[in-house]
């Protein structure tokens, strides 16, 4: 007999993972390592030391340790928001008389209103344990940014952040969030740095980027004395933090053995979907089960999709080490009409080694139909997602209702990485219909190739 499934599966405090999973460890083909910008080798510890905080560079580098223990420090306060729920959507099942079962992880339920906090808290964590004075980072539509703030005044320490203009004038009560967490706020580009200054000479009256934004937080992390830089995606680093949501989600999961066909979440830098898929990918790689796994990225900025693997520079002022990975070109910036983050023109380097090798597959989506899974969502789920994790949710329709048409009962789990509650100016065009989807040409695409560092 098939135990009731109830709507939300919790899981009980102790069993938040105590230890994070590196996938890495797991992968035949390691992900490529960064590159020395100048010399083109391998960066090294004591290269990186300037940038990142030690034991987050000793993390970035171990391709090897499988698990990870979760300090105590970051355990209680994960205690204080997670574990996250794990989420039957029946009442979306029902609506789309679908035969395919729909679960859903949500990391919404903090502050911050993403799953962004799981990292923030581990790098805050690691740069008070060495000692630092404070850090720097960019972000884009601002979960990042708002994640960072809370994790650095939980442990007193100083936080700068550059925020991707466009962000920054849409998205004022963001801006205000940090500032209530003590973090300053600048606008990016800025005149504060030189990187800053020369993208605003290159690029006039530009709406910014994360590319521009990385640049100006690494030129003051690396300028000022206590201070590291800390990114909240793409890195390895913070897939491994990340990775506690799909030990929990498949712990949830194994409680009622639950078995997924498909798992599925959007892909910005790609850590949720890193973090999410990472157990489930460790059984794949070790040939123990076999999963349908699916990055959903915006048609907008489609780096798996229509983007080339190779080495590129993660920011655009081209200061940071050379990573191989699914880009579109540093110089790329994606349409200011594009609402939603995911805004990144590369992806994480060890979810490009495994797309590349064929573990998982990528789908581009285009922006009102994005929209409208968010508005059907949020009126028959209750929840109000994140444009970025509306993505996700999109692509998860899309496979219920295929299931509809074959009959075929399949069980899907996604990620809802977050709440859209600061993303109101998106949805407002959505509601008006003038909502465009912009999708950049095969010359656009291009031009920022061409500029493409040779490797
Ligand atoms: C940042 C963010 C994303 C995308 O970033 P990834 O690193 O690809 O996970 C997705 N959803 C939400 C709510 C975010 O804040």
């Amino acid at each position: 007999m098939e135990k009731k499934i109830p709507y939300k599966i919790y899981l009980k405090e102790d069993e938040i993972p105590k230890q994070w999973y590196n996938v890495r460890a797991d992968m035949k083909n390691k992900p490529a390592p960064l590159l020395n910008p100048a010399t083109h080798q391998p960066m090294t510890f004591e290269e990186l030391r300037p940038v990142f905080c030690d034991e987050l560079v000793k993390q970035e580098l171990d391709d090897d340790t499988a698990y990870i223990d979760i300090p105590k420090e970051i355990y209680n306060f994960y205690k204080m928001y997670r574990p996250s729920p794990l989420v039957r959507a029946y009442c979306l099942e029902e609506k789309l008389q679908t035969p395919a079962k729909i679960y859903y992880k949500f990391e919404g339920n903090n502050t911050s209103g993403s799953h962004k906090l799981n990292s923030a808290i581990a790098q805050a964590y690691y740069a008070k344990k060495q000692g630092l004075k404070g850090v720097t980072t960019e972000t884009g539509a601002g979960q990042w940014g708002t994640a960072l703030s809370m994790a650095c005044s939980y442990f007193d320490l100083d936080c700068k952040v550059f925020m991707v203009k466009v962000s920054y004038e849409q998205k004022p009560f963001r801006r205000e969030v940090m500032r209530t967490y003590g973090a300053s706020v600048t606008p990016s580009p800025s005149n504060t740095t030189k990187v800053g200054r020369q993208i605003l000479e290159r690029y006039p009256g530009t709406t910014g980027s994360l590319g521009c934004a990385i640049s100006e937080a690494v030129e003051v992390a690396t300028e000022t004395e206590g201070y590291r830089y800390v990114l909240g995606s793409v890195l390895n680093q913070v897939l491994l933090h990340q990775s506690v949501i799909g030990l929990e989600a498949k712990a949830a999961l194994d409680k009622y053995n639950i078995n997924p066909d498909i798992i599925i979440g959007c892909a910005g830098g790609g850590s949720n979907l890193g973090g999410l898929i990472s157990p489930f990918m460790g059984e794949k790689l070790r040939g123990e089960k076999n999963y349908d796994i699916v990055a959903v990225e915006p048609a907008s900025c489609p780096s798996f999709t229509r983007g080339k693997f190779a080495y590129d520079f993660c920011d655009t002022g081209m200061v940071c080490p050379l990573a191989k990975m699914y880009t579109l070109g540093s110089g790329f910036i994606p349409s200011a009409n594009h609402a939603g983050g995911l805004r990144f023109h590369g992806m994480s380097s060890t979810l490009s080694q495994l797309y590349h090798d064929g573990y998982m597959r990528a789908v581009s989506v285009e922006q009102t139909s994005v929209f409208a899974a968010a508005q059907q969502f949020a009126r028959i789920e209750g929840i109000l997602p994140a444009p970025e994790s509306s993505h996700a949710i999109r692509v998860a329709i899309d496979e219920a209702l295929k299931c509809k048409e074959t009959g075929e009962e399949k069980t899907i789990l996604f990620g809802l990485t977050g709440t859209g509650y600061f993303d109101m100016v998106a949805y407002q065009k959505f509601n008006d219909g003038v909502m465009s989807d912009y999708i950049p040409t095969d010359e656009e695409l291009q031009k920022s190739f061409d500029s493409l560092p040779k490797v």
